[in-house]
């Protein structure tokens, strides 16, 4: 990716919408370490059987409030990002990661208002993610927000390291729910799915922001996570530079990505 015609993730209170704002506080009032392990207990059942392009489809109807940059339903966002990908002549794989990072979105089919994955409630589905468990660093977005989570004034939660060993790992950590985590658990969790560790590397902590970007959790991430970082910095790039007011067309987007998808998805029901 060359181009850059414009600042993203600018979340200026002159520049951010009000409703972006409040999403990042309601996200860090509510996204507890309880929450968090509540979460995955209720929504990774695996009994929504459903082809990859019918989740697509019904991706199609949610806006992403989370989003400064994009105010397009995310399918567009999710062609946009897999076509900068094909531009530049990356592997298939990696193609198809930037077409589907973005899929777990539609956990808001099974989603809730009180359980924030809903349309109209997204501060369990989308937006950058943290550590639940251990300290909230300032790298966060609106770090003015920190103080508002339950967690930080329990004391099992709120040191730098909290409920965690030192250097435990990226992959033993609980980040705060949504989409990220939602995706890579139903793609695990997919007996035909051959996508490479990068790939699945690449879904899981996309969103990772603090972490990715901001430098934070050095004495919880470990030796192997600067690896995982790499490879999360190169597709996030095209995650995020990409986007634009461009339109595809899905039939033709299918087209293409149809073949790959069944390479490494295999070609049965995705069990969401
Ligand atoms: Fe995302
Ligand atoms: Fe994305």
């Amino acid at each position: 990716m060359k181009t850059q015609q414009k600042e993203f993730r600018n979340y200026d209170q002159s520049d951010a919408t009000a409703a972006v704002r409040e999403h990042y506080k309601k996200m860090r009032m509510y996204q507890t370490y309880d929450y968090v392990r509540a979460m995955k207990e209720k929504y990774l059942t695996y009994d929504m059987p459903l082809d990859l392009w019918d989740a697509f489809v019904k991706l199609n109807e949610l806006i992403d409030v989370s989003d400064p940059d994009l105010d397009l339903p995310n399918i567009q966002h999710l062609a946009q990002s897999a076509e900068a990908i094909r531009e530049d002549d990356r592997p298939d794989w990696m193609q198809l990661v930037g077409l589907i990072h973005d899929l777990g979105k539609m956990m808001y089919l099974k989603g809730s208002d009180e359980d924030g994955t809903s349309q109209a409630e997204q501060w369990g589905l989308v937006g950058d993610i943290f550590v639940v468990g251990a300290a909230l660093p300032d790298t966060l977005v609106y770090p003015e927000f920190n103080s508002l989570s339950p967690d930080m004034s329990d004391p099992r939660y709120n040191t730098e390291t909290g409920v965690y060993e030192e250097g435990c790992g990226l992959d033993n950590l609980e980040l705060a729910w949504g989409h990220d985590e939602y995706l890579y658990q139903v793609l695990k969790n997919h007996s035909t799915n051959i996508l490479p560790e990068e790939g699945m590397v690449m879904i899981r902590y996309h969103s990772f922001y603090p972490w990715h970007t901001g430098g934070s959790y050095e004495k919880l991430t470990n030796e192997r996570d600067e690896k995982y970082k790499e490879w999360i910095r190169d597709f996030n790039q095209y995650d995020l530079y990409s986007k634009s007011d461009k339109i595809y067309d899905l039939e033709e987007i299918k087209d293409y990505y149809a073949p790959i998808a069944e390479k490494y998805l295999g070609t049965g029901h995705i069990h969401w």
